[in-house]
């Protein structure tokens, strides 16, 4: 049957152009090629590269653990196997609807269907600075070698933003040697992600490995004194630092969309099956924003667990497979010997249970709503993770006792 409706798809010689080439794009046609896809494919790249994972961009990659060549989520045989015209370093500039067609510096190009995974850009800080030599931000490989080589010289650095690629970046650096200061405007790390039991014990681990921590506080102004950045806080404070990286969250790339008739809102909007308003448009990844049956109300993730899942449901509405999008988020997060896994959203919990020893360096963090888990934090703890993500799907009712009770597994609530 499923070959059936394949034929159909491959006679209506039906053009795919796909915008942006990142963790979406490259699982969409890892997607499409395993259910044997027969019709054109064209991406359109405004990076060079073929598409990359960027988790190890403030991870391994940035410590030296990870190769070059092991970003890459396939070899390049793979996709020319697949028959994908590659347009790289190519952006694309504007979107028709009605002529169903896309603008680059290069020309215009026509689509039968037109894909949207532009992924997110660095929010960027709002101060005057003349001299931006050495004010980093974290996206793409170049970022990476940048803040790879500066670190590298056991230099002083300067985070502006305590969330996970800042911190992040802190532990390699502390690694490489560098003085440390992390610039968190909230009074603790990862305040939007985590409880405060969760963010104490990150912050006490990084003070332990010798990062500094400046909470309520935000960059003023940011002059170069003596080759090196000197930073002007609004509490008066002022620090001096070879570099600095600017880690405050991303911005849904959705410029070449706005003067469309594609609706936006915070994010491209898309129902469960990855289609826009727009017949024949859909997106995926970080850029889109999406109705959660589970939580009752429309997100927008910033995680590869998203952008995959998002890419295989749309690869099987491609195929006329019925297919929807309603997985449990999930994300992590690797400081120094720490794996944080995070499985849904924590916010609006009214109860938080702890699980295990922080001593030990292994415990985890339920969220509960209404006596119902909608969330974990798991620190070294990958079995209470993959347990409770089912758990978090069926909105199961939590023990109080069971669960901070560690011979207890979680899965017995199922
Ligand atoms: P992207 O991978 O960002 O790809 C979008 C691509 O589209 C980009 O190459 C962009 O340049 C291109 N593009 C944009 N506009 C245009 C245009 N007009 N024309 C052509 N091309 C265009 N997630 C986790 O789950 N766990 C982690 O630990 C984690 N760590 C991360 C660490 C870093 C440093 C970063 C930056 C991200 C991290 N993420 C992590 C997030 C994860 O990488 C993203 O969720 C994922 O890459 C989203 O995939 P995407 O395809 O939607 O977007």
């Amino acid at each position: 049957m499923q070959s059936e409706k394949n034929r159909i798809l491959s006679d209506s010689n039906s053009d795919i152009l796909i915008v942006g080439a990142g963790q979406a794009t490259g699982q969409l046609l890892i997607s499409l090629k395993q259910k044997k896809y027969k019709g054109k494919i064209k991406v359109f790249a405004d990076e060079k590269y073929y598409p990359y994972q960027r988790p190890p961009l403030s991870k391994k990659y940035l410590s030296g653990e990870l190769s070059y060549e092991r970003l890459f989520i396939k070899q390049r045989k793979f996709f020319d196997e697949l028959d994908v015209e590659f347009n790289l370093s190519c952006r694309v500039e504007k979107i028709s609807t009605n002529k169903k067609k896309i603008q680059t510096k290069e020309g215009q190009h026509n689509y039968e269907r037109l894909v949207i995974a532009t992924g997110t850009r660095p929010r960027r800080i709002s101060i005057d600075s003349h001299e931006s030599k050495n004010i980093y931000y974290l996206r793409n490989i170049e970022d990476a070698e940048k803040i790879k080589h500066s670190i590298k010289q056991n230099q002083s650095i300067v985070i502006i933003g305590g969330g996970y690629i800042g911190l992040e970046v802190a532990a390699t650096a502390i690694k490489f040697g560098c003085e440390v200061t992390v610039i968190e405007q909230q009074d603790r790390v990862m305040k939007r992600v985590v409880s405060k039991e969760v963010s104490n014990f990150f912050e006490d681990y990084h003070l332990s490995q010798g990062v500094r921590f400046i909470f309520n506080d935000e960059i003023n102004s940011i002059k170069r004194v003596n080759n090196k950045h000197e930073i002007s806080l609004s509490t008066g404070k002022i620090i001096h630092a070879d570099s600095i990286l600017v880690g405050i969250g991303g911005i849904p790339n959705t410029e070449i969309v706005e003067n469309t008739d594609i609706e936006i809102n915070n994010g491209i909007s898309i129902d469960s099956k990855c289609r826009t308003n727009i017949n024949n448009i859909f997106s995926m990844g970080d850029c889109t924003n999406f109705w959660s049956e589970l939580y009752g109300k429309k997100i927008r993730l910033e995680s590869v667990q998203n952008a995959i899942d998002q890419a295989k449901v749309l690869a099987d509405n491609i195929m006329n497979i019925d297919s929807a999008y309603d997985s449990v988020p999930w994300f992590w997060s690797d400081q120094y010997d720490l794996k944080l896994q995070i499985a849904g959203l924590s916010e609006g919990y009214d109860e938080t249970i702890l699980r295990g020893d922080k001593k030990t360096k292994s415990f985890s963090c339920l969220y509960l709503k209404e006596g119902k888990i909608i969330a974990i934090d798991a620190i070294n703890r990958p079995k209470d993770f993959i347990q409770s993500k089912v758990l978090i799907q069926e909105k199961r009712r939590i023990d109080r006792e069971k669960a901070s009770n560690d011979d207890f597994e979680l899965k017995q609530f199922i």
